[in-house]
């Protein structure tokens, strides 16, 4: 299930779910695959290695505790050579570790 709605702070992120479980609002996250520049040789790659999810608590959504499941991608660089792994980068700042 996708929807359109965007939410403050995630606008560069897809939603692909929001549910509500024992009054705590989760809201399910991926960013769009899009060109990353390996950090070790430069080049551009597309390529996902694999991903991790990540559970980050959020600023509140509507007063209430929110938690997002981030689903971090992992790109591989397609340089052979090189096959550096890297994690996809975001430019958002309000998030809790
Ligand atoms: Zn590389």
């Amino acid at each position: 299930m996708n929807s359109n709605i965007t939410y403050p702070g995630l606008e560069e992120f897809i939603i692909n779910k929001s549910v509500e479980h024992n009054g705590v609002f989760q809201l399910h996250v991926e960013m769009e695959r899009r060109d990353h520049q390996c950090p070790a040789c430069g080049c551009l790659t597309s390529k996902v290695h694999d991903y991790q999810m990540q559970k980050i608590q959020h600023i509140k959504i509507f007063a209430r505790d929110s938690f997002i499941y981030y689903k971090k991608h992992r790109y591989v660089c397609r340089d052979n050579e090189c096959s550096k792994r890297f994690y996809e980068s975001y430019s958002n700042g309000n998030w809790r570790y």
